[in-house]
Order: structure tokens, then sequence, then C-alpha cells
């Protein structure tokens, strides 16, 4: 399997998962690229997976959808052009004898799903939306900072080799927000570097993996004292630590 990020708008990705003959598209918030892409690719378009109801995320569906008959995928709790199937955490669906597994992460919207395969021969893929972003997270439109860490949490715990692929391009932004929390973390010092380096070349800084998440992510790091002290905190608990770290984040 490979996976095809296809720019979109000012800083979307829509990632294609694909083999040499069929495709499943993630988020398709523009049906055009998508169908150029299909085109230039000679893929079929089996299905679509979407995460959250954000235009940016779901403006492609009805036309890809009439365009291929591919069959929707999205959250139960949330109104996506339909008809799609409506899925929340814990059910799971198989495509091209992938298992894909659905996890529930409200916070950015109410309710956000995200689709998780363990993979067959290749590491696990994440498709989070925009909860669990590239250094960051994200903004909690309609959840609350508890629902968003609980969200995290469920991510950060899965395998560490886990591909992650979120659909924004916002990991420059994010580590420079990170590196004020945390100006002494090596792993996230060795990440500004090489992230400085994709960008430099227009190359996407995606995927990410879990285990670099962990190390680098202030969002899933509220036990780090360095975090802590920054904040003027101590002894404080993750979700104070989040709660906080999150507000700042939407002044950065
Ligand atoms: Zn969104
Ligand atoms: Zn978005």
């Amino acid at each position: 399997m490979q996976l095809t990020p296809l720019p979109a708008f000012n800083d979307n990705y829509l990632w294609l998962w694909h083999n040499s003959t069929h495709a499943v598209v993630v988020d398709p918030g523009d049906g055009e690229v998508v169908m150029q892409a299909l085109a230039r690719l000679q893929l079929h378009l089996d299905a679509i997976l979407v995460t959250h109801h954000h235009a940016d995320h779901t403006g492609g569906v009805n036309l890809l959808r009439e365009a291929t008959q591919a069959v929707v995928y999205g959250p139960a709790g949330e109104n996506i052009p339909g008809p799609y199937v409506a899925l929340t955490g814990g059910d799971t669906f198989d495509w091209q004898g992938q298992r894909i597994e659905v996890i529930d992460v409200p916070g950015h919207t109410a309710g956000h799903i995200a689709y998780f395969a363990p993979g067959k021969g290749d590491a696990p893929v994440l498709f989070c939306g925009d909860t669990l972003f590239s250094g960051g997270c994200g903004r909690l439109f309609e959840g609350t900072p508890a629902q968003m860490l609980t969200s995290l949490k469920k991510l950060a715990a899965l395998p560490t080799q886990t591909r992650v692929y979120c659909t924004h391009e916002y990991t420059l932004h994010n580590i420079n927000f990170a590196l004020g929390l945390e100006p002494n973390n090596q792993a996230l010092m060795n990440r500004h570097q090489s992230t400085i380096a994709q960008r430099n070349q227009l190359l996407p800084s995606l995927p990410s993996t879990i285990g670099l998440e962990l190390a680098t992510n202030p969002f899933l790091r509220g036990h780090s004292l360095e975090i802590q002290a920054s904040l003027g905190l101590k002894n404080a608990s993750e979700l104070e630590v989040f709660s906080i770290a999150r507000n700042m984040r939407n002044h950065y």
C-alpha cells in the first residue's frame, strides 16, 4: 500500500491510500483534486473516509460519490453529506485485506472519529483528521479540554511505529510553539532542524509517528517538568497543563 498526499487549499492534505489499482481517500475537501489524481495514477476509488464535518474535509464527497460510486464512511454523530455508513468508536470494516478500526476522538468537533489500520506487512496507519497534529493538536471548536485530552491519549496509546497522517501542514509552526515551552528537549530540536530541511525542499512534513509525537508534542507531554515550569506551573495535572497550553496556542 502507498500513501500519496494530495495538497489542497492553503495547507490541507487529502490522503490517497492505494495499491496499483484501488484507492481510498481521506477527508476529500476538494473533489477535483482527487479526480485528477485518480486519472493520473489510474486508480479506482473504492471508499471515502471522513473524520469530521468541516467543509475542508467534506467538500468533495458528493462529487466523488457520484463520479465513482465510492462508499462513504463517516462519523455517526455529525452531519456528513449522505448517504454514508455511519460509524462510531469500536466499529471495524475491511478494505483490500486491511482491517480498519474506528476510534472516537471528540474535541475539535463533537463527533470526530479517527481511522486506525493495524497494517498488514507495513507499519500501522492512523488517519486522525484535525485531532492529533504533527507537533500539535486541533482547536477546540465543539469539545472541552478534558474531551480532547482523553482523545489524544487514546491515539498516544497506539503502537509507537504507527504512521500518523493528519490533514494539515502545521508542523513547523507547531514546533516553533513547542520549543517555546520545552527549549531543552533534544528530540524537539532535532525535529525542528529536519522539518525546516523538508519544508525548504517543499516536501510534506508528514507522516509523523506516535513515537515522535510522544517525544516532541507538548499536548502529549503534560508530565514534562520543563513545560510545567515554562507555564509557571508545578505539580500540575496533565489536564491543567493541556488547557493552558492549548489556550496559548490559539493566540500564537
Ligand atoms: Zn476541522
Ligand atoms: Zn481541517
